[in-house]
């Protein structure tokens, strides 16, 4: 196993890659044209075997080892960018306003550039390994590793384990951190609207009024978590939109309440869909109001599995040392859509430390470039490990 001064060559080449991608952001489903640059790098390192325009801009390339048969193993980076306005200062800084690389894709997709290159030419594995460049990870559903997955990738490379990673601000660099079972929570939307009878503002006795029944609603849901979920399990339910009349003397026939539900459990996002409903309808209707319900289910939570978590605690402890990598870490209620990754295919996800920078999505945040030789040599050792010959 490698240590990271290994990597430190890469690091330097792995840098520019990521001021070319970080000047360059592209929109979910619309990374042409860092699936090019992707593309004619992977070509510049030997790889041969690159298929693109999987889920409009994805790209899976096939490194074959020189170690003889064996399985194939997929390493995932995502390449989309966010629609914020860049405040982080920086040289680099996005040369394309109103987009900005804030959750740090750019950091993501040149470390496994990086590790591609290492793969390519170092070659000291049995079987092949998987590079999976997806877009679109941040939009709502359906996302690009949702797409990836339905447009059967795991089938036609013969994928049978799959692994992640995400930068972490807050944890420090050269450190890893991820833990066995749920590692980021799932993510579904509602809607409800309070249908009851508008009129003017001065006679509400004439009205049956959707905005006291949308109060009563929003107050109603909190005790969902509260009173009726075992508090040993995580649920969240936050009420996020509201909108009703847009004048003082105006009571609407109509309030539009919108929220948002995470959960590390996929039974409690059957209780939140049911219980929602039944609570929100039983309110509306005691004040003779009815509802409109819509429950939209994105990212499911993503579950690491107890295997692809122990190899991926041994690759990073064979980089950085067993006291540099916490396998206990929460999970986050964040989502993640590598999660339909691993629903497809066992494996699992893992933190990167990125130092005392910004939060992920904040305009001021930038991918620390630090970083880049613990995450290229992760997977450098990852699949050393899993695909020891
Ligand atoms: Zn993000
Ligand atoms: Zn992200």
């Amino acid at each position: 196993m490698k240590s990271v001064e290994t990597f430190r060559d890469l690091q330097r080449e792995a840098t520019e890659w990521r001021h070319y991608l970080h000047e360059n952001p592209e929109l979910y489903f619309q990374e042409h044209s860092t699936a090019k640059f992707v593309t004619e790098k992977l070509a510049s390192f030997g790889i041969n075997h690159i298929e693109t325009g999987i889920a409009e801009t994805g790209i899976v390339a096939l490194i074959q080892g020189g170690g003889g048969d064996g399985p194939t193993i997929g390493l995932r980076a995502d390449m989309d960018a966010l629609p914020i306005v860049e405040a982080s200062n920086k040289p680099w800084s996005s040369k394309r306003p109103g987009i900005m690389h804030a959750c740090g894709h750019d950091g993501h997709t040149a470390m496994l550039l990086g590790a591609a290159k290492y793969l390519a030419s170092t070659r000291k594995f049995k079987g092949s390994v998987a590079l999976i460049f997806q877009p679109a990870e941040e939009p709502e559903f359906p996302t690009g590793g949702f797409r990836m997955v339905q447009e059967g990738i795991m089938e036609r490379f013969a994928i049978s384990q799959v692994f992640g990673m995400h930068n972490a601000p807050g944890i420090e660099v050269g450190k890893f951190a991820i833990c066995d079972g749920p590692i980021m929570g799932s993510q579904d939307d509602f809607d409800i609207a309070v249908k009851g009878r508008g009129g003017h503002a001065a006679h509400p006795y004439r009205t049956v009024d959707p905005v006291v029944i949308a109060a009563q609603i929003i107050l109603g849901l909190q005790t969902l978590v509260s009173r009726r979920t075992d508090p040993r399990e995580s649920l969240v339910i936050s009420v996020t939109k509201l909108s009703a009349a847009q004048a003082y003397n105006v009571i609407p026939d109509r309030v539009e309440i919108a929220g948002t539900v995470r959960t590390l459990a996929s039974g409690l996002r059957d209780f939140a869909e049911r219980e929602i409903l039944a609570s929100a309808q039983g309110i509306a209707r005691g004040f003779g109001a009815d509802i409109e319900f819509r429950y939209l289910r994105s990212v499911p939570a993503t579950f690491n599995h107890t295997e692809g978590t122990d190899l991926a605690i041994q690759a990073a402890r064979s980089l950085v040392g067993s006291a540099s990598v916490n396998d206990k870490i929460k999970p986050s209620m964040g989502a993640e859509d590598f999660a339909y990754m691993l629903e497809a295919r066992p494996g699992a996800y893992i933190f990167l430390g990125n130092g005392p920078t910004e939060p992920v999505h904040n305009p001021a945040y930038d991918f620390n470039d630090e970083a880049l030789p613990y995450g290229i040599g992760y997977w450098a050792n990852l699949v050393e490990t899993i695909l020891s010959p």
